[in-house]
């Protein structure tokens, strides 16, 4: 018999499944809740106009396929780790951080993984929020570490368990990982306000736990890159060395590009020089250098004073129109005459909203609505647009009555 005989098929990804059925569906009224992507208000995959100029600018100029360094181009790291401590950090100053290019978000994470399995010596677990983004799990199993949870999310509130998770993670053993998404928690939508971020910083500390960051969504939850870097920021404050996987995917709008960037913030230069040397060492085996259009694009964006203005606007823009949207899902639910209490719709912050919706209810919704979400109730509120809110809203109060 054939030599891969013994392979099994697989179960298909979760996400990319509903986009599939999706894909099958007739009905043109239609929508795709599943997948974490931002749409425009005509439902189109929208470029942003300072993504355009850069790219423009690049061609004008004549960039070269060059291989970038094992890190990625350089101006692309030093700027990742400005947006995300701040331009006067003194991390940055005093050359503490380890910043290097990652293949997006995954990729970073990734890498992340493999530095800590190999050279963390204090722990291999690592605890995660319940629930988390579904890919969490894997990256860090597959790098070789052993995953636990801790109560985020309370299913009572559709909002942040503070208590749970404060109880959870005081009883967490000394030394372990634990994962925190920096804002915009995927897949609820809830994020601990900034009083409640430094109760945790502070326990965290005391328990003598390693924070490592996921921001997948900066500037996505509020529309502002600095509120949105809050808790980063506030950890550093409070001395922590922290761990960061950061995404250029939702706030650039870069999905397919794949610029990401991973930091460990270390004791000292000459440390982080160490630690840099070894990080090069874990990328080089597993794909040598990474792909450099988006982290260009991304760098340009970032260092050029007028994209960068136009940029911050366009990711308030997004921001914005999302917000805009969960608004008018909550109306449009209480002018179908739901008895609900839907203010978790306008309480959740970024690209998602954990409507609360029970298995059976996102079937019907799917079968009888066309209406396509995971199986968890997670929307992705980028994907609502004017003309589809109250066609939204009239589904889920027919499903929920
Ligand atoms: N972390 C979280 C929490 C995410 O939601 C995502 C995107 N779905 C990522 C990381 C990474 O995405 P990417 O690899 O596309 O940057």
């Amino acid at each position: 018999s054939s030599t891969w005989a013994n392979v099994e098929m697989g179960p298909p990804d979760a996400i990319l499944g509903v986009t599939e059925a999706f894909k099958r569906d007739t009905n043109p009224k239609k929508m795709n809740l599943g997948v974490g992507a931002y749409r425009d208000d005509n439902g189109k995959p929208f470029i942003l106009e300072c993504v355009k100029e850069a790219e423009q600018m690049m061609l004008r100029e004549g960039v070269d396929h060059e291989y970038a360094p094992i890190i990625g181009p350089p101006e692309f790291c030093k700027e990742a780790a400005k947006l995300a401590f701040g331009d006067d950090s003194p991390v940055i100053s005093e050359g503490r951080n380890v910043t290097v290019q990652g293949v997006s978000g995954t990729g970073s994470l990734r890498i992340g993984g493999e530095f800590f399995s190999k050279w963390y010596n204090k722990s291999k677990l690592f605890y995660l929020p319940s629930p988390s983004w579904g890919n969490h799990t894997p990256i860090f199993k597959h790098s070789g570490l052993e995953v636990k949870s801790y109560r985020y999310y309370d299913p009572g509130t559709c909002g942040y368990d503070f208590k749970g998770a404060m109880e959870d993670i005081s009883n967490i053993p000394e030394g372990s990982t634990i994962v925190l998404h920096a804002c915009a928690h995927n897949p609820t939508g809830v994020d601990p306000r900034p009083e409640q971020w430094k109760e945790m910083s502070a326990l965290i500390k005391k328990k003598k736990l390693f924070p490592f960051f996921d921001m997948a969504y900066q500037g996505f939850a509020s529309g502002s890159i600095d509120k949105d870097a809050f808790a980063v920021r506030h950890f550093l404050e409070d001395g922590h060395q922290i761990a960061l996987a950061q995404s250029f995917a939702k706030n650039m709008g870069l999905y397919g590009e794949r610029a990401g960037a991973f930091s460990i913030v270390c004791g000292s230069k000459e440390e982080a020089d160490r630690v840099m040397s070894q990080v090069k060492i874990i990328i080089r085996p597993l794909y040598s250098n990474p792909p450099v259009h988006g982290s260009r694009i991304a760098a340009r964006v970032l260092s050029n004073p007028d994209l960068r203005t136009m940029w911050l606007g366009e990711v308030k823009g997004m921001a914005d129109r999302i917000i805009t949207m969960r608004t008018r899902l909550r109306e449009g639910l209480a002018k179908e005459g739901s008895s609900h209490n839907w203010q978790h719709i306008t309480d959740q912050i970024g690209m998602f909203c954990f409507t609360g919706l029970k298995p059976d209810q996102v079937e019907k919704l799917t079968s009888e609505y066309s209406v396509y979400l995971t199986k968890d109730g997670r929307i992705s509120v980028a994907g609502i647009t004017s003309g589809t809110v109250d066609y939204l809203a009239h589904a889920i109060h027919q499903v929920t009555k």
